[in-house]
């Protein structure tokens, strides 16, 4: 089997889909590893490593490799010109993006694709060292803290001086999953005070394990459900009341992580222009939920925004900024997935496997998931 290991085209992204070390224990299975020239080089593998390693470099105008190539390991989806060049059946694998992604769709039917979509993973005990949302969330959650540090007009920590004494920041967390308490983790290790707010009740018992505070939930009949491990979205009765409760601890914050979000659909707006209002001028909210829609009304993609001297940080891709380790975790999380399926040198994937057909979104240019693509 031949895997190539392209350059990755998105803008901003700086990640690459296999380091070195992935790439010798795919040669060690027997596999053809390619590597298009210079694809770890913004995260810290440049071609010489990947040629210890056993890949072939190959050149970027080298169109033969798109052609030729069995599978193809991404972060993001490939330029639609890439993709264009690839064979019938050839195996994409990555995080494709297939909600309402039409376009996407359109190319996996023209150019019967059979295409693995990593954001699909179930999220089974297996399924764990395979899983890229985690690894990828725990980077968003500890760079968004390091963010808030370097752009608030405070100090985290508490310290006492000889000039006086300086209160510790307050930080409150949106949404305690995987991004969010690995936020609270480092922002404790910082010294802050810090709240959390989620739907899920199990949170409580996680948050506080790392000496955070859980912020209630509304007392309302009808609880938010839980599916797979995942929130269901909330109704709208929930919502303001949600809302009500946070306005409190956000009028008190110094700073808001906001890593909430529900599968498939957009992220709730738990911080709305009222509540920004509220906020203390040189607070700072950082929106990891920003590619859902955000939960802070009015962040931007890469801007900061000033609302009341309030900043709006719409930050969705920090993972991309911890290049060395995002692609690191990022790279055992593909190959572990595939390495079952690897039999001297020859992917034969089995498409009856729970993670494999959770993550496949179609075959040969089938496709396998209508519902992902509608939603
Ligand atoms: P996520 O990124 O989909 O959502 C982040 C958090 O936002 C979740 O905790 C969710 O409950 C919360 N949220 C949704 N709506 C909210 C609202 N209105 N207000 C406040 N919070 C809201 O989730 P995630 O971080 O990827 O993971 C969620 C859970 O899945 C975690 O418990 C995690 O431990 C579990 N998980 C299990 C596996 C596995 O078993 N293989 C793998 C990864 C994660």
């Amino acid at each position: 089997t031949k895997i190539l290991i392209p350059i990755e085209t998105a803008s901003g992204e700086r990640r690459v889909s296999a380091t070195p070390s992935a790439v010798k224990k795919l040669k060690g299975l027997g596999c053809e590893v390619f590597v298009e020239s210079s694809a770890g080089e913004l995260s810290g593998f440049n071609d010489t490593l990947y040629k210890e390693s056993g890949g072939e470099i190959v050149s970027k105008s080298n169109i033969n490799i798109w052609e030729n190539a069995d599978v193809i390991f991404c972060v993001q989806t490939p330029s639609e010109s890439n993709l264009s060049k690839l064979k019938k059946g050839a195996i994409l694998l990555g995080l494709l993006n297939p909600y309402a992604n039409e376009k996407l769709q359109k190319t996996i039917t023209s150019k019967k694709i059979s295409a693995l979509s990593m954001e699909l993973l179930p999220r089974i005990s297996r399924a764990q060292s395979s899983d890229v949302l985690s690894s990828q969330a725990n980077i968003a959650g500890y760079k968004a803290v390091l963010l808030a540090a370097s752009e608030l007009d405070r100090y985290f920590p508490m310290l006492m001086t000889a000039a006086g004494t300086v209160q510790p920041a307050k930080v409150v967390v949106l949404g305690g999953g995987v991004a969010g308490l690995q936020a609270v983790a480092t922002a404790k290790r910082l010294g802050a005070i810090v709240f959390v707010s989620d739907i899920r009740p199990a949170v409580k018992e996680q948050v506080e394990s790392l000496g955070a505070r859980f912020i209630e939930l509304p007392e309302i009949d009808e609880k938010p459900g839980e599916s797979g491990g995942y929130a269901k979205a909330v109704t709208p009765e929930f919502l303001s009341k949600q809302k009500a409760t946070l306005t409190k601890y956000l009028s008190e914050a110094d700073v808001a992580v906001c890593t909430a979000q529900v599968l498939g659909k957009k992220a709730p707006v738990l911080i709305d222009s009222h509540m920004i209002e509220k906020m203390r001028p040189g607070a700072v909210v950082i929106d990891l939920a920003v590619s859902q829609g955000g939960n802070c009304e009015g962040t931007k993609s890469n801007e900061t925004i000033i609302r009341n001297g309030v900043k709006l940080i719409g930050a969705g891709e920090l993972p991309s900024s911890v290049p060395y380790d995002a692609s690191t975790l990022y790279a055992k999380n593909l190959t572990s997935l595939i390495t079952p399926f690897i039999k001297d040198g020859v992917i034969n994937l089995d498409k009856e496997d729970e993670l494999i057909s959770g993550c496949l979104l179609s075959n040969e240019g089938v496709i396998l998931q209508n519902k992902v693509f509608e939603n």
